[in-house]
């Protein structure tokens, strides 16, 4: 077993090897401009991108022409929900347009919510129960005649939570309302369909299904149904017009890759890495019987395990432990010493909240690295200087 551990693969996860296969021939001889025209490179790049939307297009259940290329998630988010804004003032005449969305979403949508109101959107906030779950019911209610669109993410990053996707995608049809959702960390771990399960837009990114970093997609409805839309970056009219700038093929075709493997083994993968996760928690409990664990019991992502040491100081416990790679919350936050928003929505208190572990398994998790991490999270969460301070009291 290989030091340190990585269990934070909700962060990021590694490249599988079969996708830097694929991709490598496109940083050496196959280095064309995939929007050259007249010769053989570029047309050697234009073909593997279009193999590879078929690609990504497959594994959600899409149509090729429904994928547009971005850098990632973060992207496909801005453009999705600044797209349709700029869509409905400027094809339908709706000057203020409200849009829905939830608590617990990442930063991508909701540091993109605030944007938009400082441009006058109005943007409404829902919140979840204690698993983290939005009710499609009030969602329905929020629902005005000035609603152009509702965002719920798929399944969250910091505990889990998978959303009832189907019945919010029957709500938003039935009013006629646009839905958007960021599938970043479901696409490739359970299954998205948009045909079974229609959604108008979504984002998903490479880098979190063991594809590279740099490449993502939005997903854009276009079997008849009309989506005011309008792109955000403009320049040479690629991806339809959609998102210029030169494509980044061997990311793309990496991306392609992954979801090819992705369409294969998720099933299994899901099966093994959902024993494994169990295990970690059997295992903890069994030492610690006071940890809590966040994030619904039934909907809820094999990967993920959100733990609460009531008493213990999760950035202590993670400073410990150099060996094994964990999160406090999400990636983007870490750098900020905040607490989360997500594991606030559930209902845990400040102190609880920074009581929290996030362990996120993965393709390559093994069942000795489990017994390694409830190893050192169980004798590292008994050591004096993790339960110092204003979590004593507890
Ligand atoms: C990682 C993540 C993002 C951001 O994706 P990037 O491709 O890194 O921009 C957005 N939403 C969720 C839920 C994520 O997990």
């Amino acid at each position: 077993m290989k030091l340190p551990v990585y269990f934070d693969n909700h962060a990021t996860t590694p490249l599988d090897p079969r996708v830097l296969e694929a991709m490598m021939p496109f940083f050496t001889e196959h280095y064309g401009n995939a929007a050259s025209k007249g010769h053989e490179f570029g047309w050697m790049a234009e073909a593997a991108v279009d193999v590879a939307r078929g690609q990504v297009a497959r594994l959600i259940g899409a149509a090729a022409e429904e994928i547009v290329f971005t850098s990632g998630a973060t992207e496909s988010v801005n453009l999705a929900l600044k797209g349709m804004v700029e869509g409905a003032r400027r094809y339908d005449g709706r000057p203020a347009p409200h849009m829905i969305t939830v608590a617990t979403e990442h930063h991508a949508v909701l540091d993109t919510c605030k944007t938009l109101e400082r441009g006058g959107v109005r943007c409404t906030l829902l919140p979840v129960d204690g698993s983290g779950r939005v009710d499609p019911h009030a969602l329905g209610e929020a629902i005005t005649a000035d609603t152009i669109a509702v965002s719920v993410m798929w399944a969250n990053n910091e505990i889990g939570t998978i959303a009832p996707m189907a019945e919010i995608s029957a709500i938003c049809r039935a009013r006629g309302v646009l839905l958007h959702t960021d599938a970043t960390q479901a696409v490739g771990k359970i299954p998205v369909n948009v045909r079974d399960v229609p959604v108008d837009l979504m984002s998903f990114s490479a880098h979190k299904m063991y594809g590279p970093k740099g490449a993502g997609a939005l997903y854009l409805r276009s079997d008849g149904t009309r989506i005011p839309f309008a792109a955000q970056i403009d320049g040479g009219g690629h991806e339809r017009g959609l998102r210029s700038g030169t494509l980044n093929v061997p990311a793309i075709v990496g991306f392609g890759k992954a979801a090819a493997i992705a369409s294969q083994e998720f099933y299994e993968e899901r099966q093994r890495v959902s024993v494994l996760r169990d295990l970690l928690e059997s295992s903890i409990r069994e030492a610690l019987p006071g940890v809590i664990f966040n994030g619904s019991r039934d909907a809820r992502l094999a990967a993920n395990a959100s733990i609460t040491f009531p008493g213990c100081r999760a950035d202590a416990m993670i400073r410990e432990m150099r060996d094994i790679a964990v999160s406090t919350g999400s990636a983007c936050s870490s750098a900020v010493p905040e607490v989360s928003h997500v594991l606030a929505a559930i209902g845990l208190s400040d102190v609880l909240a920074k009581s929290t572990l996030r362990f996120g398994l993965g393709r390559f998790t093994t069942e000795e690295e489990v017994h390694y991490v409830a190893r050192r999270v169980i004798e590292t969460a008994g050591a004096p200087a993790i339960t110092a301070g204003e979590f004593q009291s507890q």
